[in-house]
């Protein structure tokens, strides 16, 4: 139920050119690992947007053609009239909730392998394939230059037929054969489309006109744009190239996308860009230069900030893609006055990592992406308890916290018991690292509605055993006593513990925040290649250490290439005079101080040092579970169900235990732990069947 209220405006509609979006909440496109490979995962996922109040819910990026074939990750497809059929799937459950489907059409030029249909990559000038295959792309014909103008036609037809309102042409994150083409430093033909800015723009203006002449009568024509690429004059920028572009083609859309390139510049993490609406410096001058509406992007959540972005004339449409990842329901709940009820993004980009993992992505805050098909879970709803049975989850880190407040949203009755004074668990002390402040959002969201809760009790300083237990008399308990990093060594390179730790005083991450070590040379042994490594380091440069970073990996904090963040880590750490030595495990801790090895080589070098700081795994804490679960997993005789969840059970990400949370209270009393392994069907498709006709050589 609408509300007049000062955010009114963003609930007016805004048209575009022949379509009107219902309100200014504008998902843009968004890779997510399901593309086409999970068309039904994806058409959930984007259906459950649309019911959330977003007015245009838009596709990731699709190929138009086998050329730009971009796998093994998993993008949308419309290669022929094949593909249309589950696009439609999409568009239907987006036109369900009355929102607009916007669908982005891209060819990937240079940045496609083609590893599926095994075709030459193409590009304006011949280069290297962007991806790791050591292939290159052959510069394009002028014949070429038509048969990929006549695709993008064809697309666009297709799209029509799959009933989307918003049909793209994209030249962004430096992912687009557009973009290439217009770029000075792919583009060195010396035809009609090299040269000049003009000429170079060229591509770009007769795909905008076809698209339009194509389908424009009906569905709108939005452009994609990358107006900086914060590479300097090297590339575009929003004061040179980017600016002038834009003046260019100002008319020809009828919306333009615009954000800055590469995609981890778009995407920055919270570590990077703190703050929302990161991207206006960049993008605030587009709206001079058109009549047209125009939508960006800077992972906003704050209701407040929106209503500025519209009323100081920088944006007509807030945009969004990992916001509303992190809550589908974002613009109902801001209609409905119920902005603490917002699940805000925190700017991890474990949603990307998904796709870049190939895997149906994931988000840290919002357990429900990506199963909204599979698992029929929906971010707002949650089917009633079976009984009025009382739940004890001993731990309130994040597996606890989400566990307590989705058995609380089923009805049920629960006590959540914290033997520290405060909620949040690991979250605590991780937000107060470098860069991680906005972790803590994970639990002020969840707090913030249990404290509310006449159906949960908290009680804080109250260390659950076996006694208290007793006392407490009740028969289902849920434990998320989280986990502590091992003081031995023991990680993915040793599995056994390093020889000599008793030489040298043994620091992990547990006693990084609340026992400062200042002025002391400490050495990081990061063979968790996560984010933990590279914060310890950038904390004890803020408490006077010098510090040397020891990773077995090939890069500093290695893991976080997934999350888009690798590069401006190890940048970031060489820069505050981090020692950063990779390849390297150590071998052993002796008086003389600690024995580096090549990990290639196995030579030895010794390092003088005060302190190591040892970031290798985690140990759950299982004292509980030990005493309550019995070897096959089931309860012992005193309980009716006992649930280990969270990093007692598993260590892994804040993502992983708010999963595991949620898993638990919407299958409490219905499948506890070892049953979660059963009944889990991926496939979305029939089989293969072979065709009839086919020979079979082997009968020949
Ligand atoms: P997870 O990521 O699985 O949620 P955390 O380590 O973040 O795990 O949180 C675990 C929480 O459990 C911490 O806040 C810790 O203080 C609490 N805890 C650990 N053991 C007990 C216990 N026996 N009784 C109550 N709380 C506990
Ligand atoms: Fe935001 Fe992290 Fe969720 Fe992505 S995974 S939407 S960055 S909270």
């Amino acid at each position: 139920m609408a509300t007049s209220n000062r955010y009114d405006i963003l609930f007016e509609p805004v048209k575009i050119g022949p379509v009107t979006a219902p309100n200014r909440f504008y998902q843009v496109p968004h890779c997510n690992g399901m593309g086409h490979q999970k068309p039904r995962t994806l058409a959930a996922m984007r259906g459950v947007k649309a019911e959330g109040g977003w007015g245009v819910v838009c596709t990731e990026e699709v190929e138009i053609h086998p050329s730009s074939d971009v796998s093994p990750f998993a993008e949308g497809r419309l290669w022929s009239d094949a593909d249309i059929e589950p696009l439609r799937w999409m568009t239907d459950a987006v036109h369900e909730h009355g929102s607009l489907a916007g669908i982005e059409l891209t060819h990937s030029g240079f940045n496609a392998s083609n590893l599926e249909s095994r075709v030459p990559s193409l590009a304006p000038s011949a280069c290297p394939v962007n991806s790791y295959y050591p292939s290159s792309a052959r510069a394009m014909t002028r014949k070429d230059i038509r048969d990929l103008r006549h695709w993008h036609r064809q697309a666009a037809r297709r799209s029509k037929a799959a009933g989307f309102d918003i049909v793209y042409v994209y030249a962004g994150h430096n992912l687009s054969m557009l973009m290439h083409f217009m770029s000075r430093r792919h583009n060195f033909r010396t035809d009609e489309y090299g040269g000049t800015l003009e000429n170079r723009v060229r591509l770009t203006r007769e795909i905008l006109e076809e698209t339009k002449d194509e389908i424009g009568d009906t569905c709108a024509v939005a452009f994609r744009f990358a107006v900086d690429e914060l590479i300097g004059k090297a590339g575009i920028t929003f004061d040179g190239e980017g600016h002038d572009i834009v003046a260019m083609l100002a008319e020809l859309p009828d919306l333009w996308d615009v954000n800055i390139s590469e995609w981890e510049n778009d995407s920055a993490t919270a570590r990077f860009e703190p703050n929302e609406g990161y991207q206006d410096k960049y993008t605030r001058f587009v709206k001079q230069l058109t009549s047209k509406p125009v939508v960006g992007v800077g992972r906003f959540t704050s209701p407040d900030l929106m209503v500025k972005k519209i009323k100081d004339g920088t944006l007509d449409l807030i945009g969004a893609a990992r916001p509303s990842i992190a809550d589908p329901f974002l613009p109902n709940k801001i209609r409905d006055d119920r902005i603490e009820e917002i699940r805000e993004c925190i700017g991890c980009n474990i949603c990307v990592s998904g796709d870049n993992l190939c895997v149906p992505m994931r988000c840290t805050q919002n357990p429900t992406v990506g199963e909204e098909w599979r698992r029929k879970w929906h971010p707002e709803k949650i089917q009633p308890s079976v009984s009025k049975d009382r739940v004890l989850v001993v731990g309130a880190g994040p597996a606890g916290l989400e566990c307590s407040l989705q058995l609380s949203n089923r009805g049920y009755p629960v006590l959540l018991a914290e033997s520290g004074m405060e909620l949040g668990g690991r979250l605590l002390k991780e937000s107060a690292l470098p860069g991680l402040s906005s972790y803590i959002r994970v639990r002020d969201y969840r707090s913030g509605l249990l404290l509310q809760r006449s159906n949960v009790d908290i009680y804080f300083e109250s260390k659950i055993n076996e006694q208290l237990l007793k006392e407490l008399d009740i028969k289902d308990i849920v434990i998320a006593t989280g986990a502590a990093w091992k003081k031995n060594g023991v990680g993915r390179q040793h599995h056994t513990p390093i020889p000599g730790l008793e030489n040298i005083n043994i620091l992990t991450p547990d006693n990084i925040i609340p026992r400062k070590i200042t002025d002391q040379h400490v050495t990081i042994y990061d063979d968790d290649h996560y984010y933990i490594g590279g914060v310890c380091a950038e904390q004890l440069v803020r408490d006077g250490c010098t510090v040397t970073l020891i990773t077995p990996a090939a890069k500093a904090s290695a893991w976080t290439e997934n999350t888009l963040e690798q590069f401006k880590i190890q940048q970031r750490l060489l820069n505050a005079g981090i020692k950063i030595i990779t390849e390297q495990d150590i071998e052993s801790v002796d008086r003389k101080g600690i024995n580096a090895r090549c990990i290639y080589t196995g030579q030895l070098t010794n390092i003088q040092s005060e302190q190591l700081l040892l970031i290798t795994a985690r140990d759950p804490d299982t004292t509980l579970s030990n005493k309550l679960i019995d070897d096959n997993g089931q309860a012992s005789c005193n309980y009716n169900s006992v649930q280990s969840i969270g990093d007692c059970l598993a260590p892994g990400t804040v993502a992983s235990a708010i999963y595991l949370g949620h898993l638990a209270a919407r299958e409490f009393q219905s499948k506890q732990g070892s049953d979660w392994y059963t009944d889990i069907d991926q496939r979305e498709w029939p089989s293969m069947v072979w065709p009839a006709n086919v020979t079979d050589s082997s009968s020949i």
